[in-house]
């Protein structure tokens, strides 16, 4: 396998920052997804972090609770996404 190859199986994932769960959009529609523990969805992938590009957002628990996530409500209200976009 060619370093091309390997890029293009990159799959991004998003995270929440807060609780450190990650979203399962396999088996639902993008930005769906049940959230759960990141620790059990790699292991139950058999992922490794070199396979995943994480992309830092924010749950939906925290969403509503966490006071930090104020960052996260106003972009959402600006942009509909919570995921940070650092491209
Ligand atoms: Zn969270």
């Amino acid at each position: 396998m060619n370093c091309w190859t390997k890029a293009q199986m990159k799959q991004i994932l998003p995270v929440c920052c807060f609780c450190d769960k990650a979203q399962d959009d396999t088996r639902s529609e993008a930005g769906k997804g049940l959230w759960q523990d990141l620790q059990i969805y790699m292991v139950s992938r058999k992922l490794r972090p070199e396979d995943i590009t994480f992309a830092y957002t924010c749950c939906r628990d925290c969403l509503k609770d966490d006071p930090r996530a104020n960052a996260f409500r106003t972009r959402l209200s600006r942009s509909g996404s919570p995921v940070l976009d650092n491209r």
